[in-house]
């Protein structure tokens, strides 16, 4: 079957969403050309951008390097770096910090690495240790990651984070929510956060509206050295459950994901006019940016501290 786009070549991904056959090059360019759209429509970056892009090795997080790559060629004032953190799970890592550190080098990209051993003093195999048998190892990894990664955008003097969730992790996050019983924390939910705070690097999401088997062709189509090596802790997560019941539906209803998450921008404008505006603190303990008196990763730290 042709193209459905050029109708010159051979077409090798069937869209059924959108009901478009695509060819190779017909189809990095689709990905791409929505990737830029996204960043318009949400204004995430300026011209003088020092982007950080936190690439865990996966084909998400190295599809969007290389197509911020791209797009930063026409901007000679923006600068890209990359960051990768390693949680401290068995050698779980270590594969993916090598085919990072080879993009990195291929695209003349600067690459660093940051452990939460260095920035936390715990690995995340101690934290799960630490924890016992029915400890969720996701909970504690996400939090601290999510700190690691604007600690060490911000050390590296970085104006803007850009991580790479798809379409499916922000449906999934949606559904997650709601599961568990907590919808007003969607109110974060944003491809670029809002919260203003001199420590706090304004985080964007250029892949929100790329559903994660586009972004796993994308990888594959432009030979990206991505690694496939599942973290030993998924299948504890919830997110994994909700993962499979999303694919379920998606499969049998196409666009089910780009729903939820259309359906979830319209009513974020009540759920933020509920929680109204949020200031931020600086935690007690670490000084990092939070709503409250002290922040999550610092809640979880003394959790475990306590525990031993
Ligand atoms: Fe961390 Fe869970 Fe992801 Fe493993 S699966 S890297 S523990 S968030
Ligand atoms: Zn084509
Ligand atoms: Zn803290």
């Amino acid at each position: 079957m042709l193209c459905t786009k050029c109708g010159k070549r051979e077409a090798v991904y069937h869209r059924r969403y959108s009901g478009e056959s695509l060819c190779s090059r017909c189809f990095l360019q689709s990905v791409e050309e929505r990737v830029k759209r996204t960043i318009n429509q949400y204004g995430m970056f300026e011209p003088k951008d020092r982007i950080a892009v936190a690439v865990s090795g996966g084909k998400d997080s190295l599809t969007l390097l290389q197509i911020l790559y791209k797009i930063e060629q026409k901007f000679p004032k923006s600068e890209l770096i990359a960051i990768t953190i390693d949680e401290g799970i068995g050698d779980y890592r270590r594969e993916a910090i090598k085919l990072v550190g080879q993009l990195c080098n291929r695209l003349g990209v600067e690459h660093h690495v940051y452990t939460f051993r260095e920035i936390y003093g715990y690995t995340l195999d101690d934290v799960v240790e630490a924890g016992g048998v029915e400890f969720k190892p996701c909970s504690y990894c996400g939090v601290l990651r999510r700190r690691a990664l604007n600690f060490a955008a911000r050390e590296l003097g970085a104006t803007k984070l850009a991580v790479a969730h798809t379409l499916d992790d922000e449906a999934q996050t949606i559904i997650m929510n709601l599961l568990r019983g907590d919808p007003l924390r969607l109110a974060r939910l944003k491809p670029v956060s809002d919260f203003v705070h001199p420590r706090l690097v304004r985080r964007v999401k250029p892949l929100c509206m790329v559903p994660e088997a586009e972004t796993a062709l994308y990888a594959y189509l432009a030979r990206l050295p991505y690694t496939n090596r599942q973290c030993p802790y998924a299948h504890k997560a919830l997110r994994n459950e909700v993962r499979i019941f999303l694919n379920r539906l998606e499969f049998k209803h196409p666009s089910t994901k780009f729903t939820i998450y259309k359906a979830f921008e319209r009513i974020r404008p009540a759920i933020e006019a509920t929680i109204g505006e949020v200031k931020l603190n600086e935690c007690k303990i670490c000084g990092e940016p939070t709503p409250g008196e002290i922040c999550q990763a610092c809640k979880l730290l003394n959790k475990i501290t306590n525990h031993q």
